[in-house]
């Protein structure tokens, strides 16, 4: 249940250009600032959006829809600037938050991407709620799903992410996904606790690829802005899933199970755009 208060907002601008650790895109598109999941792990807890957010509420417990982002990307699109762009969608909030069941602006948004193509639009969420625009996606050439699930124990879900769906929820959205013909990525970012070859085989039926990461390359700030919950994975005896290289020696257990080539790494992982399908 969300505890949410929403705040919305108009914007001048749907996209804005990104690098960083998201060096191979153009540009990222968020329609809400904020998010309604509570992720125990999210970064964004410590960006200026959350630090500096002018609502005093804590992280998760506020959310502002950009409610006319869909009419400023269709600009944007006018003025050619979707043309040749590669997309994420979305590092700092999901796209699919509870809300985008009532509002529509991201299914908008796919809208306005199947009159105005992308060279690449890469959705990323953890939400089944994706499933209601799958025609929409299917619609859009170059354009897939990238789905969070980083642990294949139920328990640590709820740990880590107490308002995200179930884990068979997830595999489940990625098999019908998959079936509709929608390019699919599981994200095991960060990688959490659990049983790395299961996971691996639950998800190998399900997706085109993997990419994995960790809380320390993965926060774009090395480990600094996970400081909190790498000290309690330390203390609950859960270190090795803390440091630094949990990712590249999962990765090692997915390769078995998947082939190299459909595992990326970290980084250069979420970057590699030429494997997806298209
Ligand atoms: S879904 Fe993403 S943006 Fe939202 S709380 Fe979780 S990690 Fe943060």
């Amino acid at each position: 249940m969300s505890r949410a208060v929403v705040f919305p907002r108009t914007v001048r601008q749907a996209l804005t250009r990104t690098g960083g650790y998201l060096a191979g895109y153009s540009h990222s598109l968020q329609p809400y600032v904020g998010c309604e999941f509570s992720c125990v792990y999210c970064y964004v807890r410590a960006l200026p959006v959350q630090r500096a957010n002018p609502y005093g509420r804590a992280w998760s417990e506020w959310i502002s829809p950009k409610t006319n982002v869909a009419e400023r990307l269709a600009a944007q699109g006018r003025r050619g600037t979707i043309a040749g762009a590669r997309i994420f969608c979305a590092s700092s909030t999901d796209p699919y938050v509870p809300l985008e069941r009532k509002l529509g602006l991201t299914r908008a948004c796919l809208d306005v991407f199947a009159a105005f193509a992308p060279e690449r639009l890469v959705i990323q969420t953890r939400s089944p709620l994706v499933l209601r625009d799958v025609e929409r996606l299917k619609r859009i050439s170059h354009c897939g799903v990238s789905f969070t699930v980083p642990t294949n124990d139920d328990v640590v879900r709820r740990r880590f992410e107490p308002d995200s769906p179930a884990i068979g929820r997830r595999i489940e959205t990625l098999r019908a996904l998959r079936e509709a013909g929608v390019p699919t990525q599981a994200a095991v970012a960060p990688v959490l606790p659990g049983d790395a070859r299961a996971l691996a085989e639950r998800l190998e039926p399900v997706v085109d690829r993997v990419v994995v990461d960790d809380l320390v390359s993965g926060d774009g700030a090395h480990g600094a802005r996970s400081h909190e919950i790498r000290a309690r994975l330390r203390a609950d005896g859960d270190g090795f899933w803390a440091e630094s290289g949990a990712a590249a020696e999962v990765a090692i257990t997915f390769r078995s199970v998947f082939g190299d080539e459909r595992v990326g790494l970290s980084e250069a992982g979420f970057n590699d755009l030429e494997t997806w399908p298209n």
